[in-house]
């Protein structure tokens, strides 16, 4: 047996880190936070210690390694340092060439460096961190987790795009799909509330927060996600457009002189619920405009809900094409969670997939609540909380002790 079941997990990006102290068999958690807008001069970073309600909070230029430095600093007050057996990173992208997690070596780093091709904000960024708590945590054991492997189940009919076959071959432009840990997570719960072994299970879940994937899991595996090459593809998200006809990129950029990079910050930084509201990418705002005074506002915080609404039901019932049974769907992830309105339209849409809304199950789950919102003799919609930080334990742990055990 490893020493004992208590993991870092670590999840960086650019100019955030986030990080839970977490026992890898019970989920419970001792402490967590976020350092945010690093490098700039407004940096900040949050620790909760969650026995002690200690809270630190602290503004000031700080980089990756100096919020993991202040991290150790605040776990060594709180008595937790001693406890970590090791660290979990979030990796974005694993390529063809991880499935599994995977214990961090110097060729390991190479490969994720190589990979940075394929997800050149996110790998780089992920790679900040390992290193940060590498140098930190000299003696810990590192592991990848990585957003990508779930999705290598994924068959070649499903991958493949219908551009010349070179591109895949030579330079591995394929669909890949991302939020896999979530949609693991929540699909083995799913399972678990309706009581039948996970591998003979097929869902369809939908990750719905700030990014929005759906996927289809036959036999608790994917079979098939709305992201692709990258999470720009499938249904519109916070600030990104989803899939849309390419031929929009060459009108802007022939007939409207967008630049190239113009076209990458408009698709996936301007468009979405904010591009479409022209008010705001967070559901909750929009929500409210919808419900206030009849005026422009309103008029299009509604029009960006119901057209997300509907390409969200548009996504789920296209995958009944890659599932020979539905046990039930699955929403998660912010929206997913805590939406009763855009639970209940997207629902509204798959009554022909034999979906029937309960309304008031639907208006009680929110705020970390989980259950069916379906009627009796409807097939089941659950709504079930993500938490993606505990397959990364889970999984860091898992691969810890079979190396010492094999
Ligand atoms: P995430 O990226 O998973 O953190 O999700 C962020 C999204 O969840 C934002 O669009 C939020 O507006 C949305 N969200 C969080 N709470 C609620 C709520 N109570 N009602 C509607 N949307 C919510």
């Amino acid at each position: 047996m490893f020493a004992n079941s208590n993991i870092l997990v670590i999840n960086c990006g650019s100019s955030s880190l986030k990080f839970s102290l977490m026992d890898a068999i019970t989920g419970e958690t001792f402490a967590d936070g976020i350092a945010e807008r690093l490098m700039t001069a407004d940096a900040s970073i949050k620790i909760n210690i969650t026995d002690n309600h200690h809270q630190l909070s602290l503004n000031a230029p700080f980089d990756h390694k100096m919020a993991i430095e202040q991290l150790v600093h605040a776990l060594t007050q709180a008595n937790l340092i001693k406890q970590i057996s090791a660290i979990g990173h979030r990796v974005v992208h694993g390529g063809e060439q991880y499935s599994q997690p995977i214990l961090i070596t110097d060729s390991i780093k190479q490969t994720i460096t190589e990979l940075s091709k394929l997800a050149p904000l996110h790998n780089p960024a992920n790679l900040i961190g390992i290193e940060a708590a590498q140098l930190t945590f000299k003696q810990l054991p590192q592991v990848a987790i990585f957003d990508t492997a779930f999705h290598q189940t994924m068959p070649e009919k499903a991958y493949m795009y219908a551009l010349p076959y070179e591109l895949y071959q030579q330079h591995s432009v394929r669909k890949y799909g991302f939020h896999g840990t979530s949609h693991y997570f929540v699909s083995k719960q799913a399972a678990k509330q309706l009581n039948k072994p996970i591998e003979q299970c097929s869902f369809i879940s939908a990750h719905l927060g700030n990014g929005c994937s759906v996927t289809a899991i036959k036999n608790g595996q994917s079979v098939d996600s709305s992201m692709g090459f990258t999470p720009l593809e499938g249904v519109m998200m916070g600030t990104r457009s989803g899939s849309i006809d390419p031929g929009i990129i060459f009108y802007l950029v022939d007939q409207l002189d967008y630049s190239l990079n113009e076209v990458n910050q408009l698709l996936n930084k301007k468009s979405g619920l904010l591009g479409l509201s022209t008010l705001s990418n967070d559901c909750r705002t929009l929500e409210q405009a919808a419900t206030s005074a009849n005026d422009k506002k309103s008029r299009l915080a509604t029009l960006a809900l119901t057209v997300f609404c509907y390409q969200i039901a548009k996504s789920i019932a296209s995958f009944s094409a890659s599932l020979t049974n539905l046990d039930g769907l699955i929403f998660t992830g912010g929206i997913g969670e805590n939406s009763t309105f855009v639970r209940e339209q997207v629902l509204t849409h798959l009554s022909l997939l034999n979906f029937h809304i309960d309304n008031s199950k639907n208006k009680i789950i929110r705020l970390g609540g989980s259950g069916n919102i379906c009627q009796t003799n409807s097939r089941p919609c659950l709504v079930i909380p993500t938490n993606e930080e505990w397959v990364i334990a889970e999984q860091t742990y898992a691969l810890l002790q079979k190396n010492i055990q094999g």
